[in-house]
């Protein structure tokens, strides 16, 4: 088997002498999209900042295309351009038009002319379904299109892998489609993403692996058919009834 585009070995990450990741391992393969799943406060968004070099991690360590991203002789900027990331909260930059906004990483970080940045920055709206929103604000989008906006911003970089954390939480639920359309359209063009996601219909449709947290520790994985259909552990089953049942309320 070839090495994994993401390795995360026994990563450990404490705030305030209150360990969040005790000792999680995961291994990512190229084209594989992974689902965090697990209550609020398992650790699924500091994973993701710990992948993504925005925290360091206390112990053990996280690989991208085999090389040590936690070594402190490791730039981040030069890490951060290979993995893109998008939250919640869309961050979009708000007196930038939507061409602006997706060229900046391109030209600044990536030193891309701007005529290239702008030609791809055009393809991606235009392939997502946003070609007219080019020179809009974000101000002027609804919530569903801040957010492809962001993750086509994040597209932009040609980033090896793609993290998504809870990119539907904050919209309205008929929003929340055309936000996974995009996920499911990234997947099927063969992108490697991380998601984590309260949305277990999504998990169970779009990921290859399902790895469920609870209290920083990865307690179970597996094909998403197998977690969703016969989890092996109480907790996770747990986990599955209490989410299950409050979307029927
Ligand atoms: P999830 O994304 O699964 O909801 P988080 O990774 O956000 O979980 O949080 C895991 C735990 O770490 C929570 O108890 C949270 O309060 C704590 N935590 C997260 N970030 C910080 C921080 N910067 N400082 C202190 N505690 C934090
Ligand atoms: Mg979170």
């Amino acid at each position: 088997m070839s090495d994994p585009l993401l390795r995360v070995e026994g990563v450990w990450k404490t705030y305030q002498a209150q360990p969040v990741l005790r000792g999680v391992d995961l291994d990512v393969a190229a084209h594989e999209v992974v689902c965090l799943i697990g209550a609020s406060g398992s650790g699924k968004s500091t994973l993701l900042r710990c992948v993504n070099v925005l925290e360091t991690v206390d112990d053990g360590a996280v690989f991208l295309e085999g090389e040590d991203i936690t070594d402190p002789g490791a730039d981040p900027d030069e890490v951060r351009k290979r993995i893109g990331m998008v939250f919640q909260s869309y961050n979009l930059f708000p007196h930038m038009s939507v061409l602006d906004n997706i060229t900046l990483a391109p030209v600044r970080v990536h030193k891309r002319s701007r005529a290239e940045a702008v030609e791809q920055a055009r393809e991606l709206l235009d392939r997502f379904g946003l070609a007219d929103k080019a020179a809009e604000y974000p101000d002027r989008l609804s919530g569903g299109q801040q957010q492809r906006v962001a993750i086509i911003r994040a597209m932009a970089g040609r980033p090896s892998l793609l993290l998504l954390d809870e990119v539907t939480s904050a919209l309205d639920p008929e929003l929340v489609t055309e936000v996974m359309g995009i996920i499911r359209e990234l997947k099927d063009a063969g992108m490697t993403m991380v998601l984590a996601t309260h949305e277990m219909g999504f998990a169970r449709d779009i990921a290859d692996t399902v790895c469920f947290l609870h209290d920083g520790v990865l307690l179970e994985r597996g094909p998403a058919e197998q977690i969703f259909a016969e989890p092996a552990e109480p907790r996770t089953r747990e986990f599955l009834r209490r989410v299950l049942a409050s979307r029927r309320l």
